[in-house]
């Protein structure tokens, strides 16, 4: 497993460098979330053994039971929450990850401030766009979030650094890419995170700062044990 995964992650590397060179972007810009739910933590140490250093879960109790004793090891990892957050879980997910790929709604941006406010911890925020307006599909519609980021930047004073994007499974992405590409220029934001392992060239293309690569570093997603399922 060890060696599939170094070999995995050297691929998407040179995959990324590739597109980077095509559009003349610089791949230094370009971070690889390794996205490590569903894997288990063995998993997650060949790729740290392989220098892999940023790493993405969309569970808020599986990234708990996964990654503190990781941190312990490799205090200059950086962990990305890239799914959806109840503001039940607001208070371990400010405690735990650097970065909260997910903020999609007011009461999350109210909630989050409040524990930011009562902890002292910031991590980074991203706001999730519905680029694809799916109704079934988290996320701030394109024509809303002008007026969400100023309302979480100004009047909540949260760190919004960027902005996420999942195009629906059916539509070319990189139409989805561009807008969001979009709606960041104009409001003067930096961080893209886009792409996941069928499409993260064309992200790149398009300007990603981050692309969020599972599948293509780590195999198949595992089955859940039954006691993380049932969360
Ligand atoms: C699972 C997931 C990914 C990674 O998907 P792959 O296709 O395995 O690369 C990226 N982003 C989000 C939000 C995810 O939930």
């Amino acid at each position: 497993m060890e060696e599939a995964i170094a070999a995995n992650l050297a691929a998407v590397h040179s995959r990324i460098e590739a597109a980077a060179r095509t559009a003349g972007r610089d791949s230094a810009d370009v971070s690889l979330i390794a996205v490590s739910k569903t894997q288990p933590a063995d998993a997650v140490r060949a790729a740290l053994a392989a220098g892999q250093r940023v790493f993405g879960e969309n569970r808020v109790q599986e990234a708990l039971a996964k990654f503190p004793e990781l941190r312990e090891a490799y205090p200059d990892l950086v962990l990305h929450l890239i799914g959806p957050l109840q503001t039940n879980k607001v208070k371990e997910a400010v405690a735990l990850f650097d970065v909260i790929e997910t903020l999609d709604r007011p009461r999350l941006a109210e909630a989050l401030a409040r524990e930011m406010q009562r902890s002292g911890r910031r991590p980074e925020c991203l706001i999730e766009i519905n680029t694809g307006e799916e109704p079934q599909k988290a996320g701030i519609a394109p024509t809303e979030a002008d007026a969400f980021i100023a309302d979480c930047r100004d009047r909540l004073g949260l760190p919004v650094t960027g902005l996420m994007c999942i195009p629906p499974a059916d539509e070319e992405p990189a139409l989805h890419f561009a807008l969001l590409r979009e709606i960041a220029k104009r409001n003067a934001l930096g961080v893209l995170s886009m792409g996941m392992s069928a499409d993260y060239e064309t992200a790149v293309r398009f300007g990603a700062t981050h692309v969020r690569v599972g599948t293509a570093v780590f195999g198949a997603r595992r089955p859940l044990p039954a006691a993380l399922a049932a969360k």
